[in-house]
């Protein structure tokens, strides 16, 4: 089959902050789909400025997160207009099939984990042709025209081991576009040597996407020598290891880290991790910065022990400091990332969110509005408090549902208050004086401004899909008054 591929654009913020990274997780399908015989192309629209047609292709298959949506929607539309099946994946379809399939150019929704499903998909189209039957694929989701019914087939089981999968298809991406993207003064590029995470915050979706919180990895040698493959072959010195989170099993990290050690590998690395996963292992942060490692990034969320409850992080206050100072120790770099806007955050909680951040003076600090993404716990629990149903606003710089006590325009505000005083240059002449990246003037400049302008831009909707959320009154004071004698009975039953 003749099949291709699309990522939409990244969100402006990650260009202004001069992050542009390959589509990882389509790039995975891609290599799977070739390795089965495929004829497969991909185009990643973040830079992309080709052909747009849509002609002589089988199938075209679009991922996307939830900003990206809208964009995804208009490629199908495109690509179903040109005769072509149109097939979308990613975390946000996997959780609005109900309303993805209903639209007349959507034929597949893939949910979950998209490679074997994928695979199946397309030998089964390849070989059946007119007697193609939706039902016996695995993870597809379809829409019934018989019965008006969108039909959510079984999920077949996550991979056992992310080994199992051929390596990303990157050949099929002009690597070189990415080299804008530096860990320090080197180029970077993403790859992953697990998947999944057995925590539970309730503003992440990586818990449902993979079934029961199933975490797996690979092998300490083979995801080394896919970091030296990327040195070698692409002239990567820079890795972001982009796992949900890299340090779950702390023993197979002493593993990968000796492997890096024992070869010589001279490459910087990124990672994710908890802050008192590293506390409890000092001895692995060691290691870690022995192997390599340059950026730690570390959610720590909140500067308020009753909002890290809510979000059921599992983790106290302190250990985020504890955490920044060990990696301070150990010569790596720590990258905070802070949550404002919990529902019943007031403003007094939200300052004590920046000034927790700038009293742990990491390296950055990245700060953005509570979103309640499809999958998530959160998404579920604000549904009636949403005004705003057009996804592309949901970037995370922007209020999409109202919170008890204070409306939008204020927590928006806060945002920028908290990057400008986290990376005001007077309070950061040392950093800034180094020209440190990420404390780059002229970028923290750029990102004011991107946020100002997002802020500010009215995006068309591309679809009212969405009517099944009942949207409240955009207004806050509207939906206050409306709102608050229901929700006080509620909280005295
Ligand atoms: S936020 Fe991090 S620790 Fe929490 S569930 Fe998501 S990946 Fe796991």
């Amino acid at each position: 089959m003749k099949i291709l591929l699309i990522s939409p654009p990244l969100n402006s913020l990650y260009h202004a902050a001069s992050i542009i990274i390959p589509p990882l997780g389509l790039l995975y399908v891609a290599g799977k789909l070739e390795a089965d015989g495929h004829d497969v192309e991909v185009r990643d629209m973040t830079y992309y400025d080709g052909s747009e047609t849509y002609d002589g292709y089988d199938l075209v298959g679009i991922t996307c997160t939830t900003p990206q949506y809208p964009e995804a929607l208009q490629y199908a539309k495109d690509a179903h207009a040109s005769g072509c099946r149109t097939l979308i994946g990613g975390t946000h379809v996997t959780f609005t099939t109900e309303t993805t399939l209903r639209l007349p150019y959507v034929d597949f929704v893939v949910r979950g984990e998209g490679e074997q499903a994928t695979s199946i998909l397309c030998k089964a189209l390849d070989e059946e042709g007119s007697r193609f039957d939706p039902r016996k694929i695995p993870s597809l989701s379809w829409y019934d025209a018989d019965a008006d019914l969108v039909v959510d087939n079984p999920q077949i089981p996550d991979i056992g081991t992310v080994d199992d999968l051929p390596r990303p298809a990157r050949h099929l991406v002009d690597m070189e576009a990415y080299k804008v993207t530096k860990l320090g003064p080197r180029p970077v590029t993403t790859m992953i040597t697990s998947r999944g995470c057995p925590y539970n915050c309730t503003f992440c979706s990586v818990p449902t996407l993979y079934q029961k919180r199933k975490w797996r990895s690979r092998e300490a040698v083979n995801a080394v020598d896919e970091m030296e493959y990327l040195e070698q072959t692409y002239g990567y010195g820079g890795v972001l290891l982009v796992d949900d989170l890299l340090t779950t099993n702390v023993d197979r990290i002493h593993e990968l880290c000796a492997e890096i050690i024992e070869r010589g590998l001279d490459i910087s690395w990124w990672c994710q991790s908890r802050a008192d996963i590293l506390v409890k292992h000092p001895g692995l942060v060691e290691h870690m910065a022995e192997a390599g490692c340059y950026l730690t990034f570390l959610g720590l969320e909140s500067g308020n022990e009753h909002v890290l409850a809510h979000w059921n992080k599992k983790m106290k206050l302190d250990t985020g400091g504890q955490a920044v100072e060990l990696l301070r120790q150990n010569g790596i770099k720590a990258l905070t990332a802070f949550i404002i806007g919990m529902e019943q955050e007031t403003e007094e909680d939200i300052d004590n969110t920046i000034e927790y951040a700038k009293t742990l003076d990491a390296h950055q600090a990245q700060f953005s509005i509570l979103t309640p993404y499809p999958g998530t716990e959160d998404w579920g629990r604000n549904i009636p408090r949403i005004f705003d149903n057009n996804w592309a606003n949901y970037t995370g710089s922007k209020v999409v549902f109202h919170r008890d006590h204070l409306p939008g325009d204020v927590i928006e505000q806060k945002i920028k208050k908290a990057y400008w005083s986290f990376y005001n240059p007077m309070r950061r002449w040392d950093l800034v004086l180094k020209n440190v990246a990420g404390v780059n003037p002229r970028k923290l400049w750029r990102i004011l401004t991107t946020l100002r302008k997002q802020r500010d831009l009215v995006i068309p909707q591309m679809d009212p899909v969405d009517h099944y959320i009942s949207l409240t009154s955009s207004d806050w004071e509207t939906w206050k008054t409306s709102y608050e004698p229901a929700r006080e009975v509620a909280a005295a039953v």
